[in-house]
């Protein structure tokens, strides 16, 4: 058996980011950025209040109080999307509304709240100011020229936002690594049909391809392929020559089809077998050409574990990601997690739950690695190192798989679902 680190390492050291391509910026989020953007327009592009009230000469309220108000004349009244129309003088005030541009001659902002009217042409002020009290400068937030984005920086919402205050059409990104995905074994039947003898419907495939949509690459799906290695070896080939990269699931432990072993050792690619953790001890991992071919075990909750400790990190990679691995905390253990000393790391399924002292965590179901319900129903894997296990009370690593959380009975933790 080889070392998880062991084992990783190599598979992450024999693959690279994709060439990078130019996108619509409205396409790129959770892409990965290639090159820098640089600002060629202020934003905002012109100074504006930050609040609606009145633009007028913050001298003209020194001494007003909430009780002794100054008033000012009215001259205009000005909504956002529109060129003043009028300078404000002394004694005076123009109407504005949030993101108009300040008027010539004023100098700050009074919020509506601290004024009041006592007819069309005059406004009564019931506080001092100081000078730009709520004005957004000009470039306030970026100015010409500033660097935006840098390479390597993930496009979330807001950055596409920002591309777009900047009228940043096209980005440079690291496209999403097309992943062909495909089960093996003859005793895999597709849909709902009636079951003969032997067959079992196939989980891994449509599990897999979701994981790979989830891990934010373009999934597409070989469908099934029997245990036949000559028919395997030219659907390997030919996706090798097609996509950036194959994940397979079955075929790779010590039975006597297990095909998709025998056919990456036929074809000459690199290979490996027995990793020292559970479950998802077997994995095939070969490089055809510059195609990297993840062959994950076929018990379901293995082939999941597999795709999420060795395929994940490696398409992020292949993405652009330099942050490969998903967070891990520390969780109080519920219940004991006993386990046997056997040479391996065992991950767990878990559901992990978030109160006020921190996360705890209980297995989520049964720890066969057939039982994908209980998969299903986890939101994190135990990390738990070679040896007996954690007692109830103890602490625990927790691999985290998902941003939601179950929280305590009666939580008033912010984030608790609502009832
Ligand atoms: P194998 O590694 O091919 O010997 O498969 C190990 C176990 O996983 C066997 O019980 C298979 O029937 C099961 N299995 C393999 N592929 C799938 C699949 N695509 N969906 C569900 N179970 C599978
Ligand atoms: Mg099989």
């Amino acid at each position: 058996m080889r070392s998880l680190e062991e084992v990783k390492a190599e598979i992450l050291e024999s693959v690279s980011p994709l060439a990078p391509v130019v996108v619509p910026a409205g396409e790129a989020l959770g892409l990965v950025l290639a090159e820098t953007v640089r600002a060629a327009e202020a934003v905002p592009p012109f100074a504006n209040t930050a609040m609606d009230g009145y633009a007028l000469r913050f001298a003209d309220t020194a001494g007003a109080t909430e009780d002794a108000p100054v008033t000012l004349n009215v001259v205009g009244d000005l909504p956002a999307g529109y060129a003043p129309s009028v300078a404000v003088g002394e004694g005076e005030a123009v109407r504005i509304m949030t993101g108009a541009p300040i008027p010539d001659g004023a100098d700050s902002i009074i919020p509506v709240e601290r004024t009041s009217r006592d007819c069309a042409t005059r406004v009564q002020v019931h506080a001092e100011v100081k000078l730009n009290d709520h004005i957004r400068p000009v470039g306030g937030d970026v100015l010409p020229g500033d660097s935006v984005f840098s390479p390597g920086d993930v496009l979330g919402p807001a950055s596409i936002g920002v591309l777009s205050s900047l009228a940043v059409s096209s980005v440079r990104i690291y496209p999403r690594p097309r992943v062909a995905v495909i089960s093996t074994g003859d005793e895999l039947i597709e849909g709902g049909g009636a079951l003969a003898p032997g067959q079992i419907r196939d989980s891994n495939r449509p599990m897999l391809l979701a994981m790979v949509t989830d891990a934010g690459c373009e999934a597409i799906d070989l469908g099934i392929a029997r245990d036949d290695e000559s028919a395997l070896e030219e659907a390997l080939l030919d996706a090798a020559d097609k996509y950036d990269a194959i994940v397979t699931s079955g075929g790779v432990s010590v039975g006597d089809y297990d095909v998709v072993k025998a056919v990456l050792a036929r074809i000459g690619v690199l290979v490996w077998s027995q990793v020292a953790i559970k479950p998802a001890k077997p994995l095939a991992f070969g490089v055809i050409g510059s195609t990297p071919i993840f062959g994950l075990p076929g018990n379901p909750v293995s082939s999941n574990i597999s795709f999420e400790l060795f395929a994940r990190p490696a398409l992020r990679v292949m993405a652009g990601h330099t942050v490969l691995e998903r967070p891990v905390v520390d969780a109080v253990a519920t219940a004991d997690f006993a386990r046997r000393s056997d040479g391996k790391i065992h991950f767990d399924r878990v559901t992990v739950s978030l109160g006020p002292s921190g996360f705890t965590a209980e297995r989520s179901g049964g720890q066969g690695s057939n039982v994908l319900s209980a998969m299903a129903h986890a939101n994190g894997l135990a990390i738990l190192p070679d040896g007996d296990g954690v007692e109830a009370g103890g602490s625990l690593r927790v691999m985290l798989l998902t941003d939601h959380f179950s929280y305590p009975e009666g939580s008033e933790f912010s984030g608790a679902p609502r009832t």
